[in-house]
């Protein structure tokens, strides 16, 4: 503890986020916990983004982290190479080199309470919440308030139209943006939330009553065959924009903890960087002749 004068260790960040997101509350295909870093080095410093690649790391060695918090797993699949000659590799070589540990949180941190979702769902003041997806009985996630997603109710209601325009101010920005799927003029009462591909969770919105459903990553098929079943209103935000909020509650979770300086990835990762609105027909139109 900073209290003590000496800084904590690796082995005490990884205790402390081990705690506030266990291991054993992952999927079991996930990959979570430390990645690299050696247990009793010093850490003052902790740099916590949404994705490990070269840009974020560089951030991370820039801003002097001695250790970096992921959500999305670097290593996930079976590895048989580190080489520096690979993408991945590289990266390895570079935490490495600088001495910086890498520990991620990914589902755990998903189906926690407070969890990734509970940040998204504070940016739009969503109150009364509860989880979208909750944990299998008996599962070792399973506990009060946990899940995946959040269902709320939102301060004021809107129209889908003005919910849209909201979500892109909320949220960090991105190329992408947010678009919508049903009527524009459809009344927003409550709202679930889910951080990340949310594709498989159509099926629990509906469920769960709400007005509205705001994932990442939603598809043509599944979208439009749940909207014609008759299921909520869907916005479809930036993959890393609906998981960047959760950064600021671990870094601020960090500093309490532990008393460590925190740094926070402002480091758009999202893949899509153009995005252009069609015209709409009257814009341009030419006088007939
Ligand atoms: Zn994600």
């Amino acid at each position: 503890m900073s209290t003590t004068g000496s800084p904590p260790t690796v082995a005490d960040v990884v205790a402390a986020l081990d705690r506030r997101y266990p291991p054993a509350w992952a999927e079991e295909w996930d990959r979570v916990g430390l990645v690299l870093g050696e247990p009793d080095h010093p850490v003052r410093r902790v740099a916590c983004v949404v994705d490990v690649v070269p840009e974020t790391v560089q951030e991370a060695l820039a801003a002097g982290a001695d250790m970096i918090v992921a959500h999305h797993p670097l290593l996930l699949r079976g590895v048989y190479s580190v080489a520096a000659t690979t993408y991945k590799g590289r990266i390895v070589h570079r935490l490495i080199k600088a001495d910086v540990a890498l520990y991620v949180a990914h589902t755990n941190a998903d189906v926690a309470a407070p969890g990734v979702s509970d940040a998204l769902a504070a940016r739009f003041g969503l109150t009364g919440l509860r989880p979208l997806h909750p944990p299998r009985p008996g599962s070792p996630a399973d506990g009060p308030g946990r899940g995946i997603g959040r269902v709320g109710e939102l301060p004021t209601p809107m129209t889908l139209a003005e919910l849209t325009r909201l979500a892109a101010a909320v949220l960090p920005v991105t190329a992408w943006g947010v678009r919508a799927a049903g009527d524009p003029g459809r009344m927003v009462r409550t709202l679930a939330v889910s951080g990340g591909s949310g594709d498989g969770f159509l099926a629990d919105a509906a469920a769960a009553g709400v007005d509205a459903f705001l994932t990442a990553d939603l598809r043509h098929h599944p979208a439009g065959e749940h909207l014609a079943a008759g299921g909520p209103a869907l916005l479809d935000a930036a993959h890393w924009a609906t998981e960047r909020p959760w950064l600021d509650d671990l870094a601020a979770h960090l500093a309490a903890e532990l008393g460590v300086e925190t740094v926070v990835s402002d480091l758009d990762t999202d893949p899509w960087t153009v995005h252009a609105a069609a015209p709409r027909p009257d814009d341009d139109k030419e006088p007939r002749p």
